[in-house]
This record gives C-alpha cells, sequence and structure tokens, in this order.
C-alpha cells in the first residue's frame, strides 16, 4: 500500500507571544519546499492568541498553523473559551483535541472529545485526536483496551482521513524524555490502524496515525521508519527551530 503522507506537528502549548515570531518565522523558512513538492506537511499549533500573528509570519511557507483546543459549542455563553469558528477565522486549518493536559487539567472526557471534533469539521478545521494511556494503565496491562475506547468514544461518524488525524501519546512520555520501544509503538499503531478499518472500512488505511511524547532529533529518525506511524506530535522539541527541522529532516 502507498504510504500516507507524514505530518509533523508542533504544539507549541501555553508557550508563545511575539517574542517567538522569529523562532516561527525559522521554521516556516527551514520547511521543505511547497506542500505539493514536500516529502511531509508541516504545521505548528500555536496558542490561539497568537494564530492571527503566526498566519502573518508564515504567510507564503508551507508551515500551516492550528490551534490546540476548541469548545464544541459553536458559539455562547462559555466565558474564555473558543470556538472552531474563530480558529477558522484567524487562519488555523487545524486543531488539536483531546491532549492528555486538556483531559487532564479541565477533565474533558472522550464524549467532550467528540463535540470538539464534530466542531472542528463544522468549520472545516482538520481535528488532531489524542490518545493514548497513563504508566499505571501501561503496567497493567490495559494500554489498548484505553486506547480502543478512547477511539471508540472520541472519534465521530463523520470522521474520515481527510478531517481527522489520530495522535497516540502516552501520557507517561509526554515531556518526560521516556519512550515506549519501538516494537511496543508499532504495536499501539498496527492496533489503532486495525480499529479504524474495522469501523471505517478502506478509509481506515488512510488517516494519519501520529506518534507523540518525546519526540526528538535523536529519536525521531527511528520512530519514523516505523511503516504504521506517519509522523509526530512533538511537545517541547517544536519550540526550537533548530529541533523541530531536525526532526522534519529525518522524514
Ligand atoms: C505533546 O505536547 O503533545 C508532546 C508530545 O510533548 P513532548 O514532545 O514535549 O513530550
Amino acid at each position: 500500500a502507498d504510504r500516507v503522507r507524514p505530518l509533523i506537528a508542533g504544539n507549541w502549548k501555553m508557550n508563545g507571544t511575539a517574542a517567538e515570531l522569529p523562532e516561527l518565522k525559522r521554521i516556516a523558512d527551514g520547511v521543505d519546499g511547497t506542500r505539493s513538492s514536500s516529502p511531509y506537511d508541516a504545521l505548528i499549533c500555536v496558542p490561539a492568541t497568537l494564530i492571527d500573528r503566526a498566519i502573518k509570519t508564515v504567510v507564503g511557507s508551507p508551515l500551516a498553523i492550528g490551534g490546540q483546543d476548541c469548545h464544541g459549542a459553536e458559539s455562547g455563553a462559555h466565558t474564555g473559551d473558543v470556538s472552531a469558528a474563530m480558529l477558522a477565522d484567524a487562519g488555523a486549518t487545524h486543531v488539536i483535541v483531546g491532549h492528555s493536559e486538556r483531559r487532564a487539567d479541565h477533565g474533558e472526557t472522550d464524549i467532550d472529545v467528540m463535540d470538539k471534533t464534530l466542531a472542528a469539521h463544522a468549520q472545516g478545521l482538520t481535528a488532531i485526536v489524542c490518545v493514548g494511556e497513563t504508566r499505571q494503565e501501561r503496567e497493567d496491562g490495559q494500554a489498548m483496551d484505553v486506547v480502543d475506547t478512547q477511539l471508540a468514544g472520541s472519534l465521530p461518524k463523520d470522521a474520515a482521513p481527510g478531517n481527522t488525524v489520530v495522535a497516540y501519546e502516552p501520557v507517561w512520555a509526554i515531556g518526560t524524555g521516556l519512550t515506549p520501544s519501538l516494537l511496543d509503538i508499532e504495536a499501539m499503531h498496527d492496533h489503532m490502524r486495525q480499529r479504524l478499518r474495522e469501523r471505517f472500512g478502506p478509509a481506515g488505511a488512510r488517516f494519519r496515525l501520529l506518534y507523540g511524547g518525546s519526540v526528538k532529533p535523536a529519536n525521531a529518525g527511528e520512530i519514523f521508519g516505523i511503516s504504521s506511524v506517519d509522523g509526530a506530535l512533538v511537545g517541547g522539541a517544536s519550540l526550537k527551530s533548530d529541533d523541530f527541522l531536525a526532526i522534519c529532516a529525518t522524514v
């Protein structure tokens, strides 16, 4: 089967003001070629306050800009929240939903994540749906069951390769410098692929499956070498242009 075109996505989390726009510009300038000729797509998900300026900073480059969360409702009485329409209006093309930090800090459930995914789709945004087990769940041999439940509960019926990306991010690997073994990553990605095929038929083979959790220039090449890994969601290492571009260069 043809390999799915990789996506290298950065997540700046709660980092980034005008002072970091030159760093974003260096990423935009360093990303390979045009979207059609480069061997991968590149995306940085910035804080909502920075999206408009980020778009202006990267204009003309192949780098896409995304948000990190959106509300599940179209609009209304949700003080402090950001809607998918607002992200799209600001120029975002993607949005991360269900990141483990949102699930932990804000108690987001699979139903919330499904609502957010639907809200993103309604605005033409690609949703990057995050799933992944905790350390305890892995130690208990529950990792695949946990991911199955999250996938089944977070992905809406309308999910398709063109509007949804799945990111496998073991919670214990995020920001810790720890990663699963290559065999464990491969086993989980193969398992998720199988589940997507069961639910979505042949289209299930074409969803991008990203790995996330302590991806660095030193380990990216071997992770991308796994055939069921279609790119990465990169936190800490996306803040520095040298690191992010070095990761992209290993695709
Ligand atoms: C993330 O924020 O999704 C992430 C994977 O972070 P890090 O790369 O820093 O582990």
